[in-house]
């Protein structure tokens, strides 16, 4: 199995470890707003990633946390005159819904910041302890970078080159570096109604960004493990700064052995953002693509590469998910009433698709190269598809559900309803009678019901209409 390392820059080998489970940590939302897709498209790679990893026997404890105390949650209590906690809860109880429903499921363990102060207190109080950390009076604890000379290692820049790296609660006249970033901010006088506050040691506040994800990680991961992921927009300042923190306060490297970074979903080549505001909803996409025609969506692109988002994918998508399960029904068509003898045809080529497919995914999760492995046995298969045997139309379909369901599909096999088969089963009997006005008017039936029948050589194939 190779994974890209975005801290080498290489494709590396990815283990079994002995007796323990892999520990992958990946950045969940902030939960302030609904999510759009682009957020919605590293939850999925990730899903997918570890959905995969899952069915070739990797043990994986996936940890993700939740931002529920930051400024946009802050901003957004102040702007309805509500609670922060009431802003949060509205927002991760979305978020999970919308995980239910894209069937995103692989998760052990979701993680609130705010369940774990005590621990981001303690690191704070390390860092402040080990002399890399500074406090700002009337302002916060900064994370002091001069002591950190591999800052950058990730993102492959230097101290100097952090001026960009000003993010969320970082900005302060009185810091030393331009890339010093906030620990603890203090509390503020006149915001209090609406910002949470905690008592510590150093001063009544709440957390930085950066810190939650490592006092969460090192609670239940320990000061090391082997993967942290999220999208590329984190790279930097986020994950660096999670590596400063983490490193300095534990004196132990790396880290984090394996970092992986998805790709933007991006709209006219610009990333998809609530700032931007060209950014689609859950609710929006799914008033257009169902739950298993996103992820496919999804797949079409590599995880690490950015894509566009456009009318054109989703009908390209809309097409191939169709053609996928059409496939898979003709198949269980020929495999009820198929006659063929010959059970060498298609064998070849299903073990060709089984590497091929494993291949592609072992190839640090190359998802468009699986799908085209599909393909080459579909049309393999359509050569002579209503020849096939039986056992060898069951088998194709069996090896290609399974890839699909390791990939996280879940309603590839839709069934018929029962009234559709009915009418379906009477218009056949009234061609076999010669009645073709009536069979004509019960395909329209059908059709009323939003399906369509294609007469085969194997009797009539049922199929829901394109919308
Ligand atoms: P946020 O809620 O802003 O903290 O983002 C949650 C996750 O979504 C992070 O891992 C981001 O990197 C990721 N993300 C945000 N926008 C996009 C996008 N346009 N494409 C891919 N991932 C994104």
């Amino acid at each position: 199995m190779l994974i890209y390392n975005s801290l080498t820059e290489k494709k590396e080998i990815l283990k079994k470890p002995f007796f323990r489970k892999l520990k992958l940590f990946v950045c969940g939302p902030t939960v302030y707003d609904s999510p759009h897709i682009g957020n919605l498209r590293t939850f999925m790679s990730f899903d997918i990633i570890v959905r995969y990893l899952r069915s070739r026997g990797f043990k994986v404890f996936y940890l993700q946390n939740i931002t529920d105390v930051d400024d946009k949650i802050i901003a957004r209590a102040e702007q309805e005159k509500t609670s922060w906690k009431n802003i949060s809860e509205r927002y991760e109880k979305e978020f999970i819904e919308n995980n239910t429903l894209l069937n995103i499921g692989m998760v052990d363990r979701y993680a609130r910041a705010t369940d774990h102060i005590p621990a981001i207190i303690s690191q704070v109080t390390t860092l402040i302890k080990k002399g890399y950390a500074y406090r700002i009076d009337g302002d916060g604890w900064y994370f002091d970078l001069s002591k950190f000379p591999d800052y950058g290692k990730l993102a492959h820049r230097t101290i100097a080159q952090a001026e960009d790296g000003v993010s969320r609660i970082d900005t302060s006249r009185n810091k030393k570096n331009t890339g010093d970033f906030c620990l603890w901010k203090f509390s503020s006088s006149e915001n209090k109604k609406y910002e949470p506050s905690w008592d510590a040691p150093f001063g009544s506040g709440r957390p930085g960004w950066h810190i939650e994800d490592t006092a969460i990680t090192e609670s239940f991961f320990g000061i090391q493990y082997d993967i942290h992921g999220g999208g590329v927009d984190l790279k930097f300042p986020h994950h660096e700064a999670e590596i400063a923190q983490q490193e300095s306060a534990s004196g132990k490297k790396p880290f984090v052995k394996l970092w992986m970074h998805v790709g933007f979903l991006q709209v006219n080549g610009q990333k998809m953002s609530k700032s931007l505001g060209n950014f689609v909803t859950v609710h929006d996409i799914l008033s257009k693509l169902s739950p298993d025609e996103f992820r496919l969506l999804i797949l079409q692109h590599h995880y690490r590469a950015a894509f566009n988002f456009s009318d054109d994918a989703v009908s390209f998508t809309k097409t191939n998910f169709r053609q996928i399960v059409d496939f898979l029904a003709q198949l269980a068509l020929v495999a009820e009433k198929g006659s063929g003898k010959n059970e060498d045809v298609l064998r070849a080529e299903i073990t060709k698709f089984e590497v091929s497919f494993h291949k592609a995914m072992e190839d640090d999760f190359n998802t468009p190269e699986a799908l085209a492995a599909l393909h080459t046995l579909m049309n393999a298969a359509y050569n002579d598809l209503y020849s096939l045997s039986p056992r060898v139309a069951q088998k194709t379909r069996e090896v290609c559900i399974s890839s699909l369901k390791n990939l996280g599909f879940k309603d590839i096999l839709p069934a018929i309803p029962e009234k559709v088969s009915e009418l379906v089963a009477e218009r056949e009997l009234s061609r076999i009678h010669k009645q073709f006005t009536h069979a004509d008017a019960l395909r329209n039936d059908v059709r009323a019901l939003g399906y369509e029948v294609e007469d085969t050589p194997l009797g009539p194939f049922v199929r829901k209409s394109i919308k």
